[in-house]
C-alpha cells in the first residue's frame, strides 16, 4: 500500500558516491505505530488518516511511494578525537517537500544495519526512541530549533542491550542531515573537489541568498556560526545540556540533533553533566558555548582551502568568524536573560544583575526554571524563594530596574511569561512515562506531550520540581 501523498526529491545523492550508500532498511517482523505526531503530519502535508494505517513504512519494511534510501557518510570528532562514523542505524529515505515548499529528510533511524554499522546491530530500543520523540517535541514547543519526530513504530525485534529490549524505529525529520562531522569526513577521506561540492550543496539547502557572493564560503561558515551561536544561546537559556556535543551531533542547518544523553537541569549548577559516559565534564551544561567555538573551529579547518589560496590569510579570515561567534553568543544570551528578567531598558548593569541571580540560585540549589517563572507571577511574595535573605535582597534591586523603565509591569510580566517555561520535560515526568510506555500504557506519555505542547501555561502536575533526592539524574546514550 503506497500513498502518493510523499513527495520526494533526491537531491543529496546528486553528490558524488563518497557521501552516502544505497541501503533498504530491514524488515520488520511485526510493525506497529506506538506514537504518532499529527501537528507535524499536517505540517508535511500529509495524509495523516492513511499514514496512521501503515506501520510498515514506519517500522521499515515496506518503502513510501517515490522513496530511494541510503545511509550517509560522516565522520566525527567524539570527545575530542577523530571516528569514521555514518549512519549506522539509520537511512534517509528522501527529502520531503511540504506543501509550503521546506524541505525535510525523512529519515528512519533504528531500521537496521548498514555499510556504516561498524559493531552495531544497527537497532534502537523503544524507550531511547521515544524519549527522543518526548524532548524533540518539547524543544519544537519552547521555540528551540531541533529535528522533529513524525512516528515511532515497534519493529517486534528483540534488541539485545544488557537485557532484551523491544526494537523500535523513530522517523526523523530534519532541514538536513548535514553535520559538521560531514566535512571532517569529506576532508579526510575525500578530494578538495568533494568538499567544494558539499559546500555549495549546502550553500543551495541553506544559505541560497549566498550562492553569488564573492568568497561565499567564508560567507557560509559566518551563517553556519550565527546559527550555532543561536541555537546554543537557546540552550542555556533553556537549562537543556545535549550531552555529546561531538562533531558528528552538531547540524549545519543550526537544529538539535541527537537526542541520547540529553536532559533539562532542573535545580540550577553550572556543572550539570547528566551523561553517564561524559566523566570528565567536556560537555558540561558551562561548558557548552566552548565546545560550541570548538567545534565551528573544525568546520573552519576543513573550509580553509575553500576560503582562500594563502593558508596564513584563509586562517585569520576563518578565527575572525569564530570570534564572531563569541559575540553574537553573548549577545543573543544576554538579550534573552533580559526577556526572561522583563528588561526592556538595556543597561550595562543588567549582566551583574543577572549574574548574580544566577550566583544566588546555585548557591541556594533553587529550580532553573521555577525561579525565572516565579518572578513573574502574580503571587510570587508567597514562594519560598522570599525565605532566602540574598534573594529578597536580589528582587529589591530587580524590582527598582523594572520600576524605573517607561513600560509597566505588566508588560514585563507579559514578556517574561512568554519567554520562562512553565512546562519543560523534567527528567522524573520524562521516566515516568517511559517507565509507562514499556508497561503497554501511553497514556502517561500522551498526557506529558499535551503539557509540553503549551510549555508557557502553568500546570501544577508539569511545573513541580522533583522530589529531593539523594541519588543524581544519569542518562545514557540513546541505543
Ligand atoms: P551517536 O552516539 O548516536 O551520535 O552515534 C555515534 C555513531 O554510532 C553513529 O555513527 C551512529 O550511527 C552509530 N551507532 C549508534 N548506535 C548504533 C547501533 N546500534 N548500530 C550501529 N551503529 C550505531
Ligand atoms: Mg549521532
Amino acid at each position: 500500500m503506497q500513498f502518493k501523498d510523499w513527495n520526494f526529491e533526491h537531491t543529496y545523492t546528486k553528490l558524488p558516491e563518497i557521501f552516502f550508500q544505497n541501503q533498504m532498511p530491514a524488515a520488520a517482523p511485526a510493525p506497529q505505530i506506538v506514537i504518532f505526531n499529527q501537528g507535524l503530519s499536517q505540517t508535511l502535508g500529509l495524509n495523516t488518516d492513511k499514514l496512521k494505517i501503515t506501520p510498515q513504512i514506519f517500522a521499515g519494511s515496506e518503502l513510501p511511494y517515490g522513496a530511494k534510501p541510503i545511509s550517509q557518510a560522516y565522520a566525527g570528532y567524539q570527545f575530542g578525537h577523530f571516528a569514521m562514523l555514518g549512519d549506522g542505524r539509520a537511512v534517509l529515505l528522501g527529502e520531503h517537500i511540504a506543501p509550503d515548499n521546506r524541505r525535510f529528510d525523512i529519515q528512519l533511524k533504528g531500521s537496521g544495519k548498514t555499510p556504516y554499522s561498524r559493531r552495531g546491530d544497527g537497532q534502537a530500543a523503544l524507550l531511547p526512541m521515544l524519549r527522543e520523540y518526548i524532548i524533540s517535541e518539547a524543544m519544537f514547543f519552547l521555540g528551540i530549533p531541533t529535528t522533529r519526530s513524525l512516528a515511532v513504530a515497534l519493529t517486534g525485534k528483540d534488541v539485545i542491550r544488557e537485557k532484551v529490549l523491544q526494537g523500535a524505529v523513530l522517523t526523523r525529520v530534519a532541514s538536513s542531515h548535514i553535520r559538521v562531522g560531514t566535512f571532517n569526513y569529506i576532508s579526510a577521506f575525500g578530494t578538495l573537489e568533494d568538499l567544494c561540492k558539499l559546500s555549495d550543496y549546502c550553500i543551495w539547502r541553506h544559505f541560497p541568498w549566498l550562492e553569488n557572493s564573492d568568497n561565499k564560503y567564508l560567507l557560509f561558515l559566518r551563517e553556519a556560526a550565527h546559527l550555532q551561536a543561536s541555537l546554543i544561546a537557546k540552550w542555556q537559556l533553556a537549562g537543556f545540556v545535549h550531552g555529546v556535543m561531538n562533531t558528528d551531533n552538531m547540524a549545519i542547518s543550526g537544529e538539535t540533533i541527537d537526542y541520547g544523553p540529553c536532559a533539562f537541569m532542573d535545580f540550577y549548577n553550572p556543572d550539570t553533566v547528566f551523561s553517564s559516559i561524559d566523566i570528565e565534564g567536556r560537555y558540561a551544561y558551562k561548558n557548552q558555548p566552548l565546545i560550541g567555538a570548538w567545534n565551528l573551529s573544525k568546520l573552519a579547518e576543513e573550509l580553509l582551502p575553500l576560503i582562500d589560496e594563502n593558508q596564513n590569510m584563509a586562517v585569520e579570515l576563518a578565527q575572525k568568524e569564530i570570534d564572531n561567534y563569541w559575540k553574537c553568543y553573548n549577545e543573543n544570551w544576554l538579550a534573552g536573560m533580559r526577556s526572561k528578567l522583563g528588561i526592556v531598558c538595556d543597561e550595562p548593569e543588567d549582566t551583574r544583575l543577572i549574574e548574580e541571580l544566577l550566583d544566588l540560585m546555585e548557591k541556594n540549589n533553587l529550580d532553573y526554571t521555577n525561579t525565572f517563572r516565579a518572578l513573574s507571577s502574580a503571587n510570587n511574595k508567597t514562594s519560598s524563594l522570599f525565605e532566602i535573605p540574598e534573594f529578597i535582597l536580589w528582587h529589591k534591586k530587580w524590582q527598582f530596574k523594572i520600576e524605573k523603565q517607561p513600560q509597566s509591569l505588566d508588560h514585563s510580566i507579559e514578556m517574561m511569561n512568554k519567554h520562562n517555561p512553565a512546562v519543560i520535560p523534567r527528567n522524573y515526568r520524562v521516566e515516568e512515562a517511559l517507565t509507562a510506555a514499556e508497561n503497554g500504557d501511553f497514556l502517561v506519555m500522551d498526557n506529558l506531550l499535551h503539557a509540553l505542547s503549551k510549555p508557557f501555561e502553568e500546570s501544577e502536575i508539569y511545573s513541580s520540581p522533583p522530589k529531593p533526592s539523594s541519588c543524581r539524574y544519569k542518562t545514557f546514550c540513546g541505543v
